[in-house]
């Protein structure tokens, strides 16, 4: 048996008392699905943002090898979120945030908002471009009682480069480089008075700073992350702030919820106290819903 690293941190992790309750008309109710993946509800609506269920072995990824959608793990994980969703949103076409979208397309009737590198490989799978939505830095959606605007957004390096920052093949991708990086951006989603922004690495690139942001959630995968975390934060003056793909992507998610060997939650931790940033810092854990209060 694994011991359950999150209970270290026991005392920032939040979560809704009640879990099964339906999602409140008044807030939006925020589900974490592992890496970057997230559910946002309001009432009987649903967006996801970056959901990926297959968890690619390091290896397969390391050495290139031929990847593809696992259909029993996504089958998995869309227990835990709505049978219908109103769009997926996606940060950037890695496969850690895009190789389960257009199976979780199909599954969820569900339409795509995301850059065109995402688009042009998601339609490689046969799904109809009537689905997909090309955004770009500025774009603004109402998506069901959703507001999103798009923001531009940096990829970290690793190493000191963008991994996978080449151009995908134009045919269908088969390989974890041929879910090149494309567009990154980050979104401000906002229902029921709430603000939500979400990135996946790198600074905001325009940040709103004349209005409030109930909660910023801030990729944090790679160690480039960590040293733009304070300012990000300072930029967004959030109430509550939620580090995110700082779990091991290539373990199943059957282990629960285990760090990154690239992520450092306890420097993170100690930054955001002695920086006496904004904000509470909080934690999620797999599966279990929270409300915006
Ligand atoms: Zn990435």
């Amino acid at each position: 048996m694994h011991a359950a690293p999150l209970d270290k941190y026991s005392s920032l992790i939040v979560a809704d008392k009640d879990p099964g309750c339906s999602p409140p008309t008044n807030s939006i109710r925020v589900t974490y699905l592992g890496v970057n993946g997230f559910q946002f509800e309001n009432g009987g609506h649903a967006l996801l943002v970056d959901p990926y269920f297959t968890r690619i072995g390091l290896w397969a990824a390391a050495l290139n090898e031929r990847i593809e959608s696992n259909p029993n793990r996504v089958t998995e994980g869309l227990r835990y979120v709505r049978p219908d969703i109103d769009a997926i949103l996606v940060t950037h076409a890695h496969f850690d945030h895009l190789l389960d979208g257009p199976e979780i397309m199909r599954r969820t009737h569900a339409q795509l908002l995301a850059g065109p590198t995402a688009i042009r490989l998601v339609e490689s799978f046969g799904i109809s471009p009537g689905k997909c939505d090309a955004v770009k830095p500025g774009s603004a959606r109402k998506i069901g009682p959703f507001k999103i605007r798009v923001f531009p957004a940096q990829h970290d390096r690793l190493f000191g480069k963008i991994p996978f920052s080449g151009k995908s093949a134009s045919s269908k991708p088969m390989k974890a480089s041929d879910w090149g990086v494309g567009e990154p951006l980050a979104f401000l989603i906002e229902a029921a008075g709430k603000r939500i922004y979400i990135d996946s690495g790198g600074m905001p690139g325009a940040p709103p700073t004349a209005e409030h942001v109930d909660l910023a959630i801030l990729g944090v995968a790679l160690p480039d992350s960590r040293k733009r975390f304070a300012e990000a934060i300072r930029q967004l003056q959030p109430r509550y702030i939620l580090p995110s793909h700082q779990d091991d992507m290539f373990a199943p998610m059957n282990r629960g919820f285990v760090f990154g060997k690239m992520t450092n939650f306890p420097a993170l931790l100690r930054e955001t106290r002695k920086e006496n940033l904004p904000g509470d810092l909080i934690l999620l854990d797999y599966f279990k819903p929270w409300t915006l209060p």
